[in-house]
């Protein structure tokens, strides 16, 4: 920190502060975690220094020996820890992965058979005329994703999203009733729709996922199934999820992030199967450009960090606490979107307290208590004021919690909550943004989550 201050003491400053901050708050953000100090440093080295468009062997730039050597080491690393037939690295995001991934698919399913047709080997082969029809052709292809407020993510379809736009998009939800997914009602939609890629995978649904059922589905239209397991990714490689929970023999691409629940980098990646690793690998210049080699390292650290036993013991920790987060919430009456949790979340729908999510959501960081707000199955309060919160275990099982302090961190949230009222608007109705908490609380509540 010295060297940065000497420099720009203000970023200096700020670091120390999110130390500070990360600190004395608990994280409950479902998404986040605290990487390892060798992940973290790998991460300040001078490959972040070094371009290396292309892949390993094959780079548009001179001296890149050494990202060949970190690229394949986390390559290998993330084939073995998955049990994927191919692995891609270079992804700098999920959001990056997803992109890449959806082009990769494209290109397989689309543009090659199109080249085959026309007789050519490459695109610079093509006439305008032809470029027009495999453009029309691209363009027409569907897309089956779950909705956003069904728990799925921006990228699964999401019309303001860039996948809502360059596919005819569709989504399956849950049912109303139970919350759970109905593999029924998607096999119905799927038969309807005719998608050519189907999307599984969620940032917000509580509930473990059968991707057996996934494949069957899509083999019964002949869509592609692309799983994106950003959020659970760690309980895949920890094996808490297993046979048709594991979505890798099932999906034919994975997509994931690497600093959720796996621990790792800020990053993202993509596993194949044999049949769709050249058209993933063409990820750059199709997508990407230059690697991250200093990320793709420390993915190769994180990766290295997963395949131990005390990761598997970690992964199996984040799932027991966030059932005793979630059996905490219900023994104190509060209610939950699917009624539990069988992976590293819960969603908490704070309707029951009178609140918002937004209201909960800040009400909660006044108290040192970091979440996220998060809509629910058909909500009425829409997706910017919300009316969940969600919550994630594998933060704080990083801190060394266990289940009596994720019981005893379900008790500082309901009591945080059911002491919030909601305020009123200037013209004196009800307001989905402000809020006031009961005297005291909100340092009690610091004071307690700092004893934990
Ligand atoms: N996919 C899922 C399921 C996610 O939950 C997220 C992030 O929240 C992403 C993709 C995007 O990841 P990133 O923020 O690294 O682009």
């Amino acid at each position: 920190l010295e060297v940065i201050a000497s420099v720009e003491p203000r970023i200096a400053e700020a670091t120390k502060q999110e130390l500070a901050d990360q600190r004395a708050s608990l994280k409950l953000i479902a998404s986040e975690n605290y990487a390892s100090p060798a992940t973290l440093m790998t991460m300040g080295t001078w490959f972040s220094d070094k371009y290396a468009e292309g892949t390993v062997g094959h780079r548009f730039y001179a001296g890149c020996q050494n990202v060949d050597t970190v690229e394949s080491i986390a390559a290998e690393h993330a084939r073995e820890l998955f049990g994927a037939e191919y692995a891609y690295v270079q992804p700098h995001s999920g959001i990056d992965a997803n992109l890449t991934a959806y082009w990769a698919i494209l290109a397989h399913r689309v543009e090659g058979p199109w080249l085959e047709k026309m007789a050519v080997k490459n695109m610079n082969e093509l006439s305008e005329a032809d470029w027009e029809t495999l453009r029309a052709e691209l363009g027409n292809q569907r897309l089956l994703g779950m909705s956003l407020d069904a728990g799925g993510h921006l990228t699964h379809g999401f019309r303001p999203n860039i996948s809502g736009k360059m596919f005819h998009q569709n989504q399956y939800g849950t049912d109303p009733e139970t919350g759970l997914l109905d593999y029924d009602a998607l096999r119905a939609k799927a038969k309807e729709f005719q998608p050519l890629i189907i999307v599984a995978g969620y940032s917000a649904y509580p509930r473990r996922v059968n991707f057996a059922k996934m494949r069957e589905i899509a083999d019964e239209v002949g869509a592609t199934l692309m799983v994106d397991m950003a959020h659970f990714a760690g309980l895949v490689a920890g094996k808490v999820f297993q046979g048709e929970e594991n979505p890798v023999p099932y999906a034919h691409v994975v997509t994931s992030t690497s600093h959720k629940s796996l621990r790792g980098p800020r990053g993202g990646f993509i596993l194949a199967t044999e049949e769709y690793a050249p058209s993933v690998d063409r990820g750059c210049p199709m997508v990407l450009g230059g690697p991250l080699s200093h990320v793709m390292a420390a993915k190769a650290v994180a990766f290295a960090e997963a395949k131990q036993e005390s990761f598997q013991t970690y992964a199996q920790q984040v799932a027991d606490n966030a059932k005793s987060l979630a059996e905490g919430f219900l023994k104190r009456g509060a209610k939950l979107v699917t009624g539990g949790t069988d992976n590293h979340l819960v969603l908490l729908d704070v309707t029951s307290f009178g609140l918002t999510g937004r209201q909960a959501e800040s009400a909660l960081l006044d108290s040192g208590v970091v979440t996220n707000r998060n809509s629910v199955p058909a909500d009425p309060n829409g997706a910017w004021y919300t009316s969940g919160i969600r919550l994630g275990t594998p933060a704080l099982t990083t801190r060394g919690f266990g289940a009596d302090e994720f019981d005893r961190v379900a008790e500082l949230i309901v009591d945080v909550l059911s002491k919030t009222t909601p305020g009123t608007t200037k013209a004196g109705g009800p307001s989905k943004a402000s809020y006031a908490i009961a005297d005291g609380v909100a340092d009690n509540t610091k004071a307690a989550a700092a004893e934990l």
